[in-house]
């Protein structure tokens, strides 16, 4: 037997239990034997009758004396039984289970595993885990620590390990680990590690095994980044030149000066792009920290060098945005900036210096002869499939995202690339305070609000959570936003409150976009679809509803849309939720303005697929490992460096 092989070799397991099987992506005896418990019970202690006491977890091992059923006052019915060892008897009680009247007859010897509490004034064990004692094998559901598997459907615990029992009697798992680096990091050998996962002697050696297990998986996301990064610094790109008289020109004309950390990552950039090999490079920075410029730098750098540079943005309204951007940034020089979305074209005559799009641009690839360089803005919302398509033309490429990779992430996924970070917001801007609201200060605060709009001529955001937890905007989720209009209309009567989701056609959108960057609209209602980096300097105000709906890092990225010019800006949460665990989380972003705490806390908090939507990365979540486990990751990152 083979790890490769399907599941379909092993006995009973037809087509039935194969779909069962696959729903919980359980294909190859691989995947079955990876299918860990997710706890374990200790049943390890075996106790004689006379020694037990109320409250502990025991195992004790005895033949039965009776079972019989019995009706309590409530009319359900009930198993009620004695079994005895030499030192005395206990009663043992089940719910509903009728056949073990005659399955477990007087006589019959067998190992009962739970805790005690009690009954008619005396110890007793309430549906315990229970199995008859064969002669000459060992028990495997009591009398030692066993293992809880997660959620099944439709398969008992007691079928998945009967299956994994037979697997482990015959599969042969082959050692990849160096016997040295075993020793060294105290790790068991790969087969060891499976059977003491779902066989564990001890506690300790459960977590032993899957530590091991663990540091498997990680290792393997390490090797694959290994893997990509080997794949791209096998090709050649243009060698873009640095001359430093212009560049410097250019970023003396800015109409600001760059900041620390933008000088900083310019420098990481062009030590990059002068070589011949593709730069493959993340540059970090929370929303508003002046990822733009960083970009166009390099786009500058590629122009001078006579390459065009493509620039992909997820959405119209950014691409817009950035090519608005450029053609300030550019305006005194001659370059030619084309605008390429599934609605506009904008482009000179002739031959375009930098395109930028959205994947839109995709079509025009054949048009990419002399592509020097690709930008990507928020690469997540592109599938990696259209990513790798222009990785063809072996561009530098640089990807830009506002979302805060937590470092134990960056380091196992992201390894195949150089991390540039943005940690300075430009300007002397106000931090953002932050309020969490309890609902019944909800109308003082809209008075509030009043005041401030009124008093400083300022605009407000109002974001509405999905209602779905799917990516996508429902039809659902847009009649909520539309219900909250009405809301916000009749509360602000005065005000002009405009609603941009999702749903609406492209033009609507820039519309009520262009309305709001110019202050015709005082309020702008949106659904966090259109989350992403819009630049309204005027807009200080942010309420955020259902705000136990997003992650930390959301919520902060939403907030970053406010704070953008000189005034004070604020954020105000609102949630159903009262939980001390919810307010606790959210009360977190009153405390703190750096993306990377809250990335981090949301990470312990709420795991990593709620932190930056991996999934939209195309990589799922980890079966066995946790990106919480530092130590484990750090190994991994050694032992990859030595492979
Ligand atoms: P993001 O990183 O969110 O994409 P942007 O590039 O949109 O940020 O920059 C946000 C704003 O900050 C823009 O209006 C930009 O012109 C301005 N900006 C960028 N760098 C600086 C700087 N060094 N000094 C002052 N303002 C800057
Ligand atoms: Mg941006």
């Amino acid at each position: 037997m083979n790890l490769k092989d399907p599941v379909s070799i092993l006995p009973f397991v037809g087509p039935s239990y194969q779909t069962k099987l696959e729903r919980l992506g359980i294909l190859t005896i691989s995947d079955l034997l990876h299918h860990i418990p997710n706890r374990y019970l200790d049943f390890s202690k075996i106790t004689k009758v006379k020694d037990i006491k109320s409250g502990e977890t025991i195992t004790v091992i005895g033949s039965v004396t009776s079972v019989k059923n019995q009706y309590t006052k409530s009319g359900r019915m009930m198993q009620i039984g004695q079994i005895e060892d030499e030192t005395g008897k206990i009663t043992i009680a089940w719910f509903n289970q009728p056949f073990l009247t005659r399955m477990l007859y007087p006589g019959t010897k067998i190992s009962v595993s739970g805790e005690i509490s009690w009954f008619a004034g005396k110890p007793a064990f309430f549906s315990p885990q229970y199995e008859k004692i064969k002669e000459q094998k060992e028990t495997v559901h009591t009398g030692k620590i066993v293992g809880v598997y997660p959620q099944t459907e439709g398969l008992t615990t007691k079928w998945l390990k009967a299956r994994i029992k037979y697997t482990l009697d015959r599969i042969d798992i082959k050692e990849f680990l160096e016997k040295d680096i075993l020793k060294k990091y105290d790790f068991f050998e790969f087969k060891d590690a499976i059977f003491h996962t779902h066989f564990p002697k001890t506690l300790e050696d459960a977590k032993r095994a899957k530590d091991r297990l663990a540091f498997n998986e990680l290792l393997d996301l390490q090797i694959k980044a290994k893997l990509r990064k080997k794949k791209i610094q096998k090709k050649k790109s243009a060698v873009l030149k640095i001359t430093e008289n212009e560049i410097s020109k250019f970023i003396m004309n800015l109409p600001f000066e760059l900041t620390g950390s933008q000088k900083k990552v310019v420098k990481e950039l062009l030590v990059d792009l002068e070589k011949n090999i593709p730069m493959n490079r993340l540059l970090q920075g929370d929303v508003g920290s002046g990822k733009t410029v960083v970009a166009a730098v390099s786009t500058f750098v590629s122009f001078l060098n006579g390459y065009q540079s493509i620039v992909l943005a997820p959405t119209q309204i950014l691409a817009n945005q950035h090519f608005q951007t450029f053609n300030q940034l550019f305006d005194k020089l001659k370059i030619r900036i084309a605008l390429i979305t599934g609605t506009t074209e904008i482009r000179d005559v002739g031959q375009t210096d930098i395109y930028i799009g959205t994947h839109a641009l995709l079509g025009r690839i054949k048009e990419f002869k002399n592509a020097g360089l690709l930008v990507i803005d928020e690469q997540h919302k592109f599938g990696v499939k259209q990513i790798e398509f222009m990785q063809k033309l072996n561009p530098h490429r640089m990807t830009m995202t506002a979302t805060p990779i937590p470092r134990t992430i960056a380091q196992t996924l992201f390894s195949d690339m150089d991390l540039s970070i943005l940690d300075e917001i430009p300007g002397n801007r106000p931090k953002i305070k932050t309020w969490l609201i309890p609902n019944e200060k909800r109308d003082s605060a809209y008075n509030w609000v009043k005041e401030q709009i009124k008093n400083n001529k300022s605009q407000m955001f109002v974001v509405c959570p999905l209602i779905e937890d799917s990516e996508e905007e429902t039809l659902k989720s847009v009649k909520s936003v539309k219900k909250e209009l009405g809301n916000l209309k009749s509360v602000f009567k005065n005000l002009k409150v405009g609603l941009l989701h999702g749903r609406m056609k492209e033009n609507e959108k820039n519309k009520v976009l262009e309305a709001f960057k110019n202050n015709k609209i005082d309020i702008l209602l949106t659904t966090p679809v259109v989350e992403v980096g819009i630049d309204v300097p005027n807009a200080t105000i942010m309420i955020i509803e259902g705000a136990d709906r997003f992650g930390l890092a959301q919520l902060h990225q939403l907030r970053g849309r406010v704070g953008r010019g000189d005034k004070e800006s604020y954020c105000l949460l609102f949630t159903e939720n009262d939980s001390e665990k919810v307010q606790g989380r959210l009360s977190a972003l009153t405390k703190t303005t750096s993306g990377f705490e809250l990335a981090e806390l949301d990470l312990q908090l709420r795991g990593a697929g709620e932190v930056l939507g991996l999934k939209q990365h195309g990589f799922g979540n980890l079966k066995i490992a946790d990106w919480s486990d530092t130590k484990l990751i750090q190994i991994s990152s050694e032992v990859v460096s030595m492979l």
